[in-house]
């Protein structure tokens, strides 16, 4: 039997607000543990939250980003359960009516459209953090405590780990387009739970489905997607029943194992935040975030396809990273060889990203020098292998320019007709041989004489250049 997988993500995204949502206390990664609280995070008896502004405009953001209609009145709700990261036994949160409602995501997976279905979008608190074994037990550290975070939850749209892929890539790049998170997976700003069923073929019903907690990395969540999904299609083809459960998902293992199942699932209990006003939105907050957001990834991508004539699979890699883009407009406006600016950031660039840990960012990269280096090779002042050299030294962040690199490392190209010439005479004068044979129409030789003067001018010939000498000069011969 043939089975399709049915997949809804809830997303956690921390927003990048300076202070947390309901106290003036920082909000930070990392520092000293328990010297970013207050009473207020800590939910001391009595201490009275006040909602942050920043944080409801931030989440109205990533509501216009992501297609949402935003909602003019929403209001916080108590989600009671109790756990040592939550001193206060319940979470502040949205239940009945969150901030951004009914959105959706448009996808490219692999050449299909796909429109993707956002639920809501709910402003909540998040909680703290426990550090396991670090001391022997486990110690709880509170800084991350009242950090504001939207939660995102799609429809049960996504069909197959690698659609959860490409809208996890797509929402990270959206989100930081609008900075309103830095979405860094590895500190907890973008976390993800996955739902995940299976159904045969055809078949309407959805089928039973399971929770994935624990997720973080994008990696991870396609290796635990298609775990989960082979255990679900096995239980079925033994006839077995799937049970309904949230399970933690153990990556070093590549393994999910059941945290709870539906009989003790966790009531809530929600209800109204007695302490927070609901928030109340005008036509013109609306409009004023509408006026503030950037362009877009997708309309930043139909731009360079439109205006500078990039394939849209290019645009596509660019658009996707908020600050490889902004490198790109910068090295345009700079050298507007478009396309010979995409080569080498999809090839050489890309390729070097990968050795650094958080990719382009980190290289330090200047447009400026970038552009004069792709002049340098565009004029025919150095070779595309030249052009590689240069680019090294440029990451090695000595400051040197590109002038001064190929001075010192001897990459100037011969570009000088005389000079090559003379050196294409001597090379045809030493392979007769070869020399009839090209005459004869045999152009395989061409390489072989091409690779002679290249040597000898020590890779410093303009390959154009030997190229056009050595056609005239066999005409001559
Ligand atoms: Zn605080």
């Amino acid at each position: 039997m043939e089975f399709e997988t049915v997949i809804g993500l809830e997303v956690h995204c921390e927003l990048a607000t300076r202070t947390k949502i309901f106290c003036s206390c920082l909000n930070e990664f990392g520092g000293e543990p328990n010297t970013h609280c207050c009473p207020v995070c800590l939910g001391m008896p009595g201490a009275l939250p006040v909602m942050n502004r920043a944080a409801v405009e931030m989440a109205v953001k990533a509501g216009l980003a992501l297609n949402c209609q935003i909602a003019k009145f929403s209001k916080f709700d108590r989600k009671n359960y109790f756990y040592p990261d939550l001193p206060k036994s319940y979470q502040t949160s949205q239940y009945e009516y969150p901030i951004c409602l009914k959105g959706h995501v448009d996808l490219d997976v692999n050449g299909e459209p796909r429109r993707i279905g956002i639920t809501r979008i709910h402003l909540e608190e998040d909680a703290g953090k426990l550090v396991h074994g670090e001391y022997g037990g486990t110690m709880l550290d509170l800084n991350r405590g009242g950090v504001p975070l939207i939660e995102i939850v799609t429809e049960p749209d996504l069909r197959s780990a690698e659609e959860a892929r490409v809208f996890l890539e797509k929402l990270k790049a959206d989100l930081s387009y609008i900075e309103v998170s830095d979405c860094k997976m590895e500190q907890g700003s973008l976390r993800c739970d996955v739902n995940v069923s299976v159904r045969p073929v055809g078949q309407k019903e959805f089928g039973t489905r399971c929770e994935l907690k624990n997720i973080n990395s994008f990696k991870a969540v396609v290796r635990a997607i298609e775990y989960e999904r082979d255990r679900q299609i096995d239980l079925i083809e033994d006839g077995e029943e799937i049970k309904q459960e949230t399970r933690r998902w153990d990556d070093v293992k590549g393994v999910s194992l059941v945290m709870r199942s539906k009989e003790d699932a966790m009531d809530y209990r929600y209800f109204p935040c007695p302490d927070l006003v609901p928030i109340v939105l005008s036509d013109e907050d609306i409009e004023r975030a509408k006026r503030e957001m950037p362009e877009l990834p997708d309309v930043k991508k139909a731009r360079y396809v439109r205006e500078l004539a990039l394939p849209e699979y290019d645009a596509g890699v660019i658009t996707g990273d908020k600050s490889l883009a902004a490198f790109f407009d910068r090295c345009v406006a700079l050298f507007p060889n478009a396309k010979m600016i995409s080569n080498w950031i999809m090839g050489d660039v890309l390729k070097k990203a990968k050795e650094y840990e958080n990719g382009f960012d980190d290289m330090k990269l200047d447009a400026g020098a970038f552009t004069d280096m792709l002049k340098a090779l565009d004029a025919g002042k150095i070779s595309a292998g030249g052009a590689k050299t240069v680019l090294d030294e440029l990451l090695t962040g000595t400051g040197k320019s590109v002038g001064q690199i190929i001075e010192e490392k001897k990459l100037a190209q011969i570009s000088d007709t005389g000079a090559i010439l003379k050196i294409v005479t001597e090379v045809l004068d030493a392979n007769p041989q070869s020399v009839a044979e090209l005459k004869a129409g045999k152009d395989k030789v061409m390489a072989f004489l091409m690779g002679q003067v290249m040597r000898a001018s020590k890779g410093k010939a303009n390959p154009q250049t030997v190229n056009e000498l050595i056609r005239a000069e066999i005409k001559n011969r």
